[in-house]
């Protein structure tokens, strides 16, 4: 970088930071700020334009273009060359503005007598604020150490709080972390709170873009580095020998924080006079912003690494940041942009909410917090830039909202749901311990699913009358290797203990489609919806599939145990597994173990195929357990994960209850028991229709027991019955409208 260069733009920094310690506010310094830019790069306009909303910019400060035309001039995202640059974040320079492709002419501004124009974008870490343009009248391009320096001041701006909190014409800037912003996002577990932002990896605020001494911040940035390295070479240590990927994620980190061009690039940003730290979130921004371009999966994940480490760095530099340690506020809700299932359950019940800036329905965090019942909103965009520590926050995972910094009437109308939602706990835990018996006769047997530890407890508190589905993956899918059969054993003996009398019925593996192990090669499918998935992997990977089943029945010890194998399309499928668990018992036998006191293996019945199976497949299986949500995806051939179909067709369609009636005739001809253990069996009005079509056993989230059992108490499946066949007679597609008049009718 050439010299002069370097000694403009340190003095150019220098008038900006004695700038942002003046007294100046709001416009008045905006005003100040593009005064002095202009001067100091001797161009005769300088502008900033921030965003107005997410499409619209605004020009709200300038020197050289008309006045009147301050917080007027308004352009959409890519429009013209102000919106184009905003909307591909990179810098435009061209001597020749007018006939430049996209130039438009905005007469207010009177800039047509402007022929040279340099922009950049204003942006921080990822965030679009705004552009920063400076013209001249002469044509000339800008060189790359101009368009360099202004690309700093850009940063040193993008640091100023007020300057993405602009509102209203011509209104004072305000500090934007101080407005109330309601966010939508996607529902991934059900439930409310109210509490408090706990930022999962704190933001570092920068408070010193702007350094004097470059030889003082380049030793600072250095001996940061220097203890990077030696952290992630610890890291590595303790990993040899360990899992693979892991390892690979390491190496990586070892990569960029041995990089030199990364390096070099921080070094000349404080040549040009900006801090330390400044310097890494400059990079930080960059990559970020090249994250939202890449839709390369590998690619994405190494910018990731990069900004994980830049993080890491930050946190070193301010000594800010670091969870550990901190106090946890009052009623604390997890903000991150994505979380892992370990971190998660470190933080266990003690969150009250989580809001994911990323994360998806079928997530292992996800998982995680699904069985922990903390509500949860996930594909909530930029809510890691917005919250601070400690704002106070509500999240609403039933509809997917998230209201930060709420309004007071807001906060009473939450309040109040709150509050109804807690009437009708008091009002279920009233009927806990009352067998559900419908008005006429008919005895549901109401279970819950399961799938770690912390789920246990819930057996006493919700008045299930067992465990219907333990998903054993989960303990599989938290871990990042694959554990041991000794360890599997102490975990199913802790459920067995926790469960005492109630039987609990063991699914083996389900993985594949939307659970991934890490540890495990992983495959690339077209759809794995439909791919290698649950009983699929077990028989072609006898080995894991032997384990678990040692591993099951060790755990039993002589009492009795209930396993299940997911997503059987044929019998045969099943007739294999069963060879396995009769191999096993064998095994078991020669090796002097005591067996269980009964072994029952039953199938899930996940596929539409299995329920045309021969008549001796049900003669055969000691009983089936519907997996709803999978059989319904397959029977509407609607993906249960994308958002633009999931909710498409209703469980109550008429040929769905009809379907499932077939299953339950098929059933009882054999005398097999059947249960449903999909996520509509916890849903009131589903689980009643599932009922009038003859399912006796329903398993379901904890919390979904009590509003369950209320309305069973309370039905009469003989006329439920009734009202579907009308429905069915008539040629309705859903029976929802029939049963809701029903059930209004009913009071
Ligand atoms: C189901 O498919 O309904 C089921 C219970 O299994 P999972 O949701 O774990 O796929
Ligand atoms: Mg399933």
């Amino acid at each position: 970088m050439a010299q002069g260069t370097e000694t403009e733009s340190r003095k150019l920094l220098g008038r900006l930071r004695e700038e942002m310690a003046s007294e100046a506010a709001g416009q008045e310094r905006l005003d100040r700020i593009t005064h002095l830019i202009a001067d100091s790069i001797r161009a005769e306009v300088c502008s900033i334009y921030l965003f107005r909303d997410a499409d619209t910019l605004e020009l709200c400060a300038t020197e050289g273009l008309s006045p009147e035309a301050v917080h007027k001039t308004r352009m959409r995202l890519g429009e013209g060359l102000v919106g184009h640059v905003a909307q591909s974040g990179k810098v435009v320079n061209t001597a020749d503005a007018p006939s430049t492709k996209g130039f438009r002419y905005m007469p207010e501004t009177g800039e047509e007598r402007f022929s040279s124009f340099l922009g950049v974008p204003i942006q921080r870490l990822g965030e679009k604020l705004g552009v920063l343009v400076v013209q001249s009248r002469d044509a000339r391009v800008y060189s790359a150490d101009e368009v360099y320096a202004l690309e700093v001041v850009a940063m040193v701006l993008a640091e100023m709080t007020e300057l993405g909190a602009f509102v209203g014409e011509g209104a004072a800037l305000s500090p934007r972390h101080q407005q109330s912003v309601q966010f939508e996002g996607g529902p991934a577990q059900e439930g409310s709170a109210e509490g408090h932002v706990w930022l999962h990896e704190p933001r570092v605020v920068v408070t010193n873009p702007i350094a004097d001494d470059p030889h003082r911040e380049r030793e600072r940035l250095n001996e940061a580095v220097d203890e990077l390295r030696v952290g992630v070479d610890k890291m590595l240590e303790i990993s040899q020998g360990g899992d693979t990927e892991q390892l690979q994620v390491l190496e990586a980190y070892r990569m960029f924080a041995n990089s030199k061009g990364w390096m070099r690039r921080m070094e000349e940003d404080i040549a040009l006079g900006l801090s330390a730290e400044a310097a890494v979130e400059k990079e930080q921004s960059q990559a970020r912003a090249r994250m939202g371009q890449v839709t390369d999966p590998y690619l994405r994940e190494r910018l990731a690494d990069l900004d994980d480490l830049s993080n890491r760095l930050l946190r070193i530099l301010t000594g800010q940041g670091g969870t550990n340690g901190a106090d946890l506020p009052p009623d604390p809700i997890l903000v991150a942009r994505n979380i892992g299932p370990g971190d998660l359950l470190e933080y266990g019940r003690s969150l009250k909410g989580i809001v994911l800036e990323e994360g998806s329905v079928g997530s292992h965090a996800t998982i995680v917090a699904r069985a922990l019942a903390i509500p949860l909103v996930v594909h909530v965009g930029h809510i890691t830039t917005e919250a601070l520590n400690g704002d106070h926050i509500l999240v609403d995972g039933d509809q997917g909202m998230v209201q930060l910094r709420p309004e007071d009437t807001v906060v009473s109308a939450f309040r109040d749901k709150i509050a109804m939602q807690a009437k009708a706990q008091e009002r279920y835990a009233s009927i806990r311990d009352t067998p559900t018996v419908t008005r006429d006769g008919e005895r549901i047997n109401l279970v819950m699913n399961a799938g770690l530890m912390a789920d246990l407890p819930s057996l006493g508190n919700s008045g299930a009358e067992g465990v219907g589905l333990f998903r054993t993956e989960l303990q599989f899918l938290i871990r990042n290797q694959m554990p041991k059969r000794s360890e599997l054993v102490t975990q199913y003996q802790r459920v067995m203990d926790a469960a005492g009398d109630m039987r609990v019925v063991f699914r083996t593996l389900d993985i594949g489609s939307d659970k991934v192990l890490p540890y495990m090669k992983h495959v690339e499918e077209p759809n794995p919806a439909l791919g290698w998935r649950a009983i699929r992997v077990g028989l072609d990977k006898r080995g894991v599939m032997r384990m678990q089943l040692q591993a099951l029945m060790r755990a039993a010890n002589g009492r009795p145990l209930t396993i299940m194998f997911p997503f059987v399309a044929q019998a045969e499928e099943y007739r294999e597994a069963r060879w396995e668990v009769k191999k096993t018992i064998e095994r078991e036998k020669r090796l002097g173990h005591v067996l269980p006191e009964s072994i029952e293996v039953g199938a899930m019945l996940e596929t539409p195929s299995l329920a045309f199976a021969p008549q001796k497949f049900f003669d055969e299986v000691d009983f089936v357990s519907i997996g709803g949500n999978d059989l319904k995806q397959f029977f509407f051939a609607a993906d249960r994960e994308n958002e633009l179909v999931r909710r498409r067709y209703d469980t109550l369609n008429v040929s769905f209850l009809t379907f499932i009636e077939r299953i339950v005739e098929r059933c009882n001809i054999s005398n097999t028991p059947l249960s449903f253990c999909g996520e509509d069996a916890g849903r009131p009005v589903e689980a009643l229709c599932l009922a009038a079509m003859g399912i006796r056993t329903l398993s379901m989230r904890p919390a979904s027991i009590g509003p369950v059992k209320s309305v069973l108490l309370r039905a009469d499946l003989q006329s439920l019955r009734k009202i579907i066949a009308d429905a069915r007679h008539r040629g309705d597609q859903s029976v929802r409208s029939s049963v809701m008049e029903w059930l209004r009718n009913q009071g």
